[in-house]
């Protein structure tokens, strides 16, 4: 018998890396799901928020904090300084919208949300939430007016999109945050299509915002998350929900996004200057009925988009977002053919990633709307959803010029 532990002991309790001193230049992935504390008294401490600290990875992780903290800087910047923005992170952009809601309301709690909100969000509000005793009112939410007859004293959350699928709506956010706040309810902006780098509704009086991270603020098409910012009062409810629903940000996803912020703003800028060319370009061409981006005089967006979003500090020229949605001309196969016959635009779900993607939008994500209920939303049964990439202007503007010519 030795002092020396068993082979078994040795394994487990091998050395543990010491934490660097010194500043890594690049997040660490914690993959760690549990902390070791220096007494239980510690342990209790940090569960009972005595301090701050980590103890189980559904509960916080540092890396996912990381990418949240990262996002609520991004949200906030120009903000007071003495008004603090916290964010949240998420395993996807709709487990920040159902902890979010499910956050902010109860049973007998009423909603209203944008009639254009993103499908899944639509279907949470409609289906389940409704199941469970909150009902949502649909409105269109480019009409503060109409938003605000349809609030009622159980009002709690007002929801709208910065940007709109696919007709690019623009969200009036200051005149919504006043008929929200005169009603007691919060004002939550889902800004996926816009991102921080185009508008950033908290210095609109937005109260939460939220994004599926998996689109422009990772940016590469690899990796799904989601992430909501605002005061540090109302994100205390929105992670209380998360811990107790589970839906927390994987670290190594954490790193990926965390990583796609880097380059956020040099994408987006790029993104968006190529967006409006090919807006532009295609406009007046002889086979299209319609194109809807903001960045366009005949917008209806227009002139809210050029006050509420930033402005290059190259061109002066407002970033208008970086979806272009093309009708055109014909029915339903005009528009899948449009999108079959490109080269540099791939058909594939999904928007704010390096390569262009698109989609006929009739039979995709708005596939369930009837013709009429299609009419009424303002979307041609051939309208072609292009999110642009980072290919040179040129070329994609040739390759979308091509295919509407039917070459
Ligand atoms: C993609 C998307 C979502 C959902 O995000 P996931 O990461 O796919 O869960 C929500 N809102 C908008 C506007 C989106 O584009």
């Amino acid at each position: 018998m030795t002092d020396r532990p068993g082979e078994h002991t040795r394994a487990v309790h091998v050395p543990a890396g010491a934490t660097p001193t010194e500043q890594p230049m690049r997040m660490p992935v914690h993959r760690a799901t549990t902390y070791a504390f220096s007494s239980s008294q510690d342990y209790a401490d940090v569960l009972d928020g005595v301090r701050d600290g980590y103890s189980y990875a559904r509960i916080d992780n540092p890396t996912s904090d990381a990418f949240a903290d990262a996002v609520a800087t991004l949200e906030g910047g120009g903000l007071n300084p003495d008004t603090e923005v916290r964010g949240q992170a998420f395993a996807s952009g709709m487990a920040a919208i159902s902890t979010t809601l499910l956050a902010l309301t109860h049973s007998g709690s009423h909603v209203v949300a944008a009639r254009s909100i993103y499908g899944n969000t639509y279907s949470l509000l409609d289906g389940m939430l409704r199941r469970f005793g909150v009902a949502t009112d649909f409105v269109d939410a480019t009409d503060p007016t109409a938003v605000r007859a349809a609030i009622r004293p159980e009002t709690r959350v007002v929801l709208t999109e910065t940007l709109a699928n696919p007709t690019m709506d623009v969200a009036d956010v200051p005149a919504l945050a006043t008929v929200a706040h005169e009603a007691g309810a919060v004002l939550v902006v889902d800004s996926t299509f816009a991102s921080p780098a185009v508008c950033r509704p908290l210095e609109h009086g937005a109260d939460l915002v939220l994004h599926s991270a998996t689109k422009y603020l990772g940016g590469h098409s690899d990796a799904t998350g989601g992430v909501v910012v605002g005061s540090p009062e109302l994100l205390a409810r929105v992670r209380a929900a998360r811990v107790d629903l589970g839906p927390c940000l994987a670290a190594d996803e954490a790193f990926l996004l965390h990583r796609g912020l880097e380059t956020l703003p040099l994408r987006v800028s790029r993104q968006c200057a190529t967006a409006l060319e090919l807006a532009t370009a295609v406009a007046e061409h002889p086979h299209v009925d319609r194109v809807d981006h903001p960045g366009l005089p005949t917008h209806a967006g227009h002139a809210l988009a050029s006050r509420l979003f930033d402005r290059d500090p190259g061109t002066g020229q407002p970033r208008y977002g970086a979806v272009v949605t093309i009708t055109p001309r014909g029915g339903r196969t005009a528009g899948m053919d449009l999108a079959d016959r490109l080269r540099l635009g791939t058909v594939a779900a999904s928007l704010g990633g390096t390569h262009t993607l698109v989609g006929h939008v009739a039979s995709t994500t708005h596939r369930q709307l009837s013709p009429a209920a299609l009419a009424e939303a303002g979307i041609g049964e051939s309208a072609v959803r292009v999110s642009v990439g980072l290919e040179d202007p040129a070329d994609l503007i040739a390759d979308v010029l091509r295919a509407l010519d039917g070459q």
